[in-house]
């Protein structure tokens, strides 16, 4: 077997030997995104590293025995809330397809930019798929089913048309975990934490909702429990639901191990750390009590938070980045070389001087891509790099140490393992122009009028034109033989 995988994994609180449940069917989660709006780059960030984790699982265990499960919400009151904004006079029903339907597709654009994998990328026909996006809305007999299991076992209730998750039942069940031990919570802090607002439905304030009633102008399905009303369901559901049936219900007839309990868990599940609670905790309440497991995944893994120039990024103070819009300044790909400079589990300060160092660095080694190239390939060291926790700052010192031995060929290998160099060099440069607005055959105009000029000794205006192109970032460089060449820079 290959490198040692080690991951921190907020459940244990501890870096620890990964063992997958079983080697020929490596199971991974992610939790993805609500489709209402743009993706900002707080949300790029989940979605770059577990792709990142992804490529390393697959060349670890073998590019078959990997399944990545990411999810799409298309279920949600902020999708019906921005439906009825943008679209007041279509029917609800049109209004929120409109709605996840166009950001779906703005979603995988942005993604597809960032050099992640996306599921046309690993799935072969007649295959079982190893990357699979789920929607919650085509998950909704799963989730009624886990529902269900929840009532029949005593961990939930029905209660004015709504079902509740019950912490109480929870407790009494035997095998299963205990409420707010994942996320490190005791039940007194879970409790005062919960005693807002509480809705007059719930038996204890602690209690969530797994169902509840839809009005005339939300999303409904057909209610479980015997619940005559229609109802949607809540967000912790649709995860325990998705996870399950591609990860537990899919691998019924596939896997090799004969522990029936590691049957029902998988082996990682990620996602932001602000999912720690409630998120997770409530996804696995609600996994392990609907099958009786004492574990949902294994390995739980939560990337750190993202601010922006060092302020929180919010909308009201202004720095709020979609990846749409940083995309029209700077490739997608300096934008994950610049994600994976910051350890996955550190807070990252995103930064335009991070950017632009970053952009220095993929330019040079694009530019190393004019006389070289090589297929994707992992080196031991860079291997050895990731397989220490995602040590992403360390896989980056391993590939400057490559350029600096003038393992040119294999540095490129890695960089195109690791989800870089996808575009041509020539593409690259052009997208750089095309990004600052530079127009080529201005440039070449104004360098040809400053030749003219210099010809002239009219120097105040080859001084100007030299202002000029300055102005719109252009070096130019005039070369031993005569020449005149000209780059962008920031
Ligand atoms: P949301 O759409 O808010 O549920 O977020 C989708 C994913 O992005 C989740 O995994 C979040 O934890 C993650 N996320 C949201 N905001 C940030 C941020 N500022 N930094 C890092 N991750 C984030
Ligand atoms: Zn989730």
């Amino acid at each position: 077997m290959a490198s040692k995988l080690r991951f921190y994994n907020t459940l244990t609180r501890s870096k620890d030997d990964f063992v997958p449940i079983d080697e020929k069917n490596v199971r991974l989660y992610v939790c993805g995104p609500t489709v209402y709006d743009y993706a900002h780059i707080g949300n790029a960030r989940p979605i770059i590293v577990f792709d990142l984790l992804f490529r390393l699982l697959r060349h670890v265990y073998g590019e078959d025995a990997v399944t990545y499960v990411r999810n799409i919400t298309d279920v949600d009151d902020k999708i019906n809330a921005r439906a009825a904004r943008d679209y007041p006079d279509l029917p609800h029903n049109e209004a929120i397809r409109l709605v996840t339907e166009k950001t779906e597709a703005q979603f995988h654009a942005d993604i597809r930019a960032l050099g992640v994998l996306m599921p046309d990328d690993v799935n072969a026909p007649g295959q079982p798929p190893r990357f699979v996006e789920p929607r919650a809305t085509e998950h909704i007999d799963e989730m009624r089913m886990i529902i269900e299991r929840l009532i029949a076992r005593g961990a939930a209730y029905v209660a004015e048309d709504h079902v509740l998750f019950s912490v109480s039942g929870m407790q009494r069940l035997p095998n299963v975990p205990k409420y707010g031990a994942f996320s490190n919570r005791s039940l007194d802090e879970l409790l005062s934490g919960a005693r807002v607002d509480v809705a007059p439905y719930k038996r204890d304030p602690m209690d969530f909702v797994l169902w509840k009633p839809s009005g005339p102008k939300d999303p409904s399905w057909p209610s479980p429990a015997g619940i005559a009303t229609p109802g949607r369901p809540g967000w912790h559901i649709e995860c325990s639901a998705m996870s399950w049936r591609h990860l537990v219900k899919a691998f019924e007839t596939r896997l090799s191990c004969d522990d029936p309990a590691a049957r029902e868990t998988f082996d990682i599940h990620g996602g932001g750390i602000d999912l720690v609670f409630p998120h997770h905790e409530n996804e696995i309440a609600q996994s392990c009590c609907a099958f009786g497991m004492p574990r949902m995944a294994n390995v739980w893994m939560h990337n750190g938070f993202l601010q922006v120039e060092s302020e929180k990024m919010s909308k009201s103070l202004g720095n709020f980045l979609t990846i749409h819009d940083l995309l029209k300044d700077w490739p997608g790909e300096v934008l994950r070389f610049n994600m994976l400079r910051t350890h996955y589990r550190q807070p990252i300060d995103w930064t335009v001087r991070g950017l632009e160092e970053s952009e220095k660095v993929l330019d040079r080694w694009y530019g190393l891509t004019a006389g070289t190239d090589a297929a994707p390939a992992f080196s031991a060291p860079v291997t050895e790099a990731l397989a220490d926790d995602l040590n992403t700052p360390r896989m980056i010192a391993e590939l400057h140490a490559l350029d600096g031995a003038g393992a040119h060929a294999e540095l490129i290998g890695n960089l195109r393992a690791l989800g870089f160099l996808a575009e041509g060099l020539e593409a690259w440069k052009a997208r750089r122009r095309a990004a600052l607005a530079v127009d080529p055959a201005t440039v070449e105009a104004l360098i040809a009028a400053r030749r003219e000029a210099r010809a002239a000794k009219n120097w105040a205006e080859s001084d100007r034109i030299r202002d000029e192109l300055a102005a719109l970032s252009v070096v130019v460089k005039d070369n031993k033989d005569g020449t005149t060449t000209w780059e962008v820079a920031r």
